[in-house]
């Protein structure tokens, strides 16, 4: 199920980027550790009470060279197809402007729950300057300040309340899974290929309130499937599509909503930087990954060339040594058929369980072989280890003291239990906690 979606517009400088972050959740991850991309972050998660949401700040996809006006206004649209509550925010310093007014009208047509802000009201005696933008006709104006963060707990109070109903775990025999991957990479030929296949049955495309389209299909044995659309497969000929940001928000949106990704690399061309920010992602949020790298048919073969290519995966995907490699091509369909077989593993492998007893017994045995590290004369204690979660399996490892768990310790760990378990294709998590 995909998170409800706050979006934030407005024009330049108001302090959209400053409430973002606000509002987004701290969290330190590969992914924004890359450089670019801490920098510009347009789209986070965040949670309000018992509700978790996504967050995305539309301020920071660029439309190419349109006309400022004509950049705004895509924004809101953007804000008006992705979200379900809109945050419109403006500047008590600068009073209502023209681009406000503008941004204003598009917010009114689209009938999308709007919370119009009042940024930079620092302090009470500022609390006057919101009186004229009742004139933007959108409700009543939240005064807040995003840099002293004031205000910013009633806006989202009243965010919650627009967010739709959670629905119940509705079908949870059926697999979701996306296609992610740059613009050519083979994204669409690979879907209509996989769609196309005999064995392959689709029982219906299924246009979500958002705009976005998933299609069911089960397969040969029996398997339920939701393949869900990211830009660039479906093209619904907007203009903001064709930018990156855009795309890059549509497939982190996708990845949110999946079980299984498959990471798609051009086999020709060869591994991009935005490929393994994408992939950094899916590891991070705790996804199933398979990497699938197409248009195979195109590469010129020795015996050695797939070997290569996979060190070269390998090396260049380092975390991702759990993810299994499927060489396709959406051309000559080789090797298309394995696809929903090895999605189905993967699935079942995050969804695996191991006893608490088969467990510790893996962890002791770890621990004969490799003692646990010390630090400044103190040795860490493992006492014992269950699992305590599954999509990602997730260990929770007692120990004396947390911080006495290295990462390379705890990637020891790691790579025992998957010796003695099939857990490919899916990232696993081992915290550590202290025995009180
Ligand atoms: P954006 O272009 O809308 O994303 O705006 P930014 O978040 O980059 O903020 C623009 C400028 O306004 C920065 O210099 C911020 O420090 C400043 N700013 C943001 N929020 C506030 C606020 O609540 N009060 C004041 N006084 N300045 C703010
Ligand atoms: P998307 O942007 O990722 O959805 O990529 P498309 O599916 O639109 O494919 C981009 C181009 O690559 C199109 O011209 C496809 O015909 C071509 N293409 C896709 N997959 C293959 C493949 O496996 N082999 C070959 N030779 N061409 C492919």
């Amino acid at each position: 199920m995909s998170n409800p979606t706050i979006a934030i517009v407005g024009r330049p400088n108001v302090g959209k980027s400053t409430i973002f972050n606000r509002i987004a959740g701290e969290r330190i991850s590969i992914v924004e550790d890359t450089p670019g991309v801490t920098r510009d972050r347009i789209y986070a998660k965040g949670e309000w009470l018992t509700h978790e949401f996504s967050i995305i700040d539309t301020g920071g996809i660029d439309i190419g060279d349109e006309p400022f006006m004509e950049q705004i206004k895509q924004q809101a649209q953007i804000a008006i197809d992705e979200a379900d509550v809109i945050l419109f925010i403006t500047s008590g310093r600068e009073g209502v402007t023209d681009a406000d007014e503008a941004v204003a009208k598009i917010l009114y047509r689209s009938k999308k729950p709007v919370i119009l802000m009042v940024n930079k009201v620092d302090n009470p005696e500022m609390r006057s300057e919101v009186y004229e933008f009742y004139s933007l006709g959108l409700g009543d104006p939240y005064p807040v300040s995003g840099s002293h963060g004031l205000g910013l707990g009633d806006v989202l109070d009243e965010a919650v309340k627009h967010f739709p109903d959670e629905e119940e775990n509705e079908e949870d025999e059926t697999i979701k899974f996306s296609l992610i991957g740059r613009p050519n990479v083979g994204k669409s030929s690979l879907i209509n290929a996989i769609l196309g296949e005999d064995r392959v049955i689709v029982s219906d495309i299924e246009g979500t309130t958002r705009d976005a389209i998933d299609t069911h299909f089960t397969s040969e044995n029996g398997q339920e499937f939701t393949m869900i659309d990211t830009a660039g497969m479906r093209k619904r000929g907007k203009v903001y599509e064709n930018t990156e940001k855009y795309s890059v928000m549509r497939a982190m949106r996708a990845i949110d909503r999946s079980d299984v990704v498959l990471v798609i690399l051009n086999g020709e061309e060869g591994i991009r930087e935005q490929d393994k920010r994408i992939a950094g992602y899916a590891h991070e949020a705790g996804r199933g990954i398979i990497i699938v790298v197409n248009k195979w048919d195109l590469v010129k073969k020795d015996t050695n060339t797939m070997k290569k290519f996979e060190e070269e995966i390998r090396e260049e995907f380092a975390y991702l040594d759990y993810a299994p490699i499927i060489f396709v091509s959406a051309l000559t369909k080789q090797r298309l058929n394995k696809l929903p077989e090895l999605i189905e593993g993967v699935s079942m492998n995050q969804n695996m369980r191991i006893p608490s007893s088969v467990l510790n017994e893996i962890i002791m045995d770890a621990v004969a072989i490799n003692p646990t590290p010390t630090d400044k004369g103190k040795r860490l204690k493992i006492f014992y280890a269950t699992q305590v979660a599954v999509k990602p399996p997730t260990f929770v490892v007692f120990v004396n003291e947390e911080e006495l768990m290295h990462f390379s310790y705890s990637r020891f760990l790691e790579n025992q239990i998957r010796k003695a378990f099939e857990f490919e294709g899916t990232p696993i998590k081992i915290i550590p906690r202290r025995r009180k």
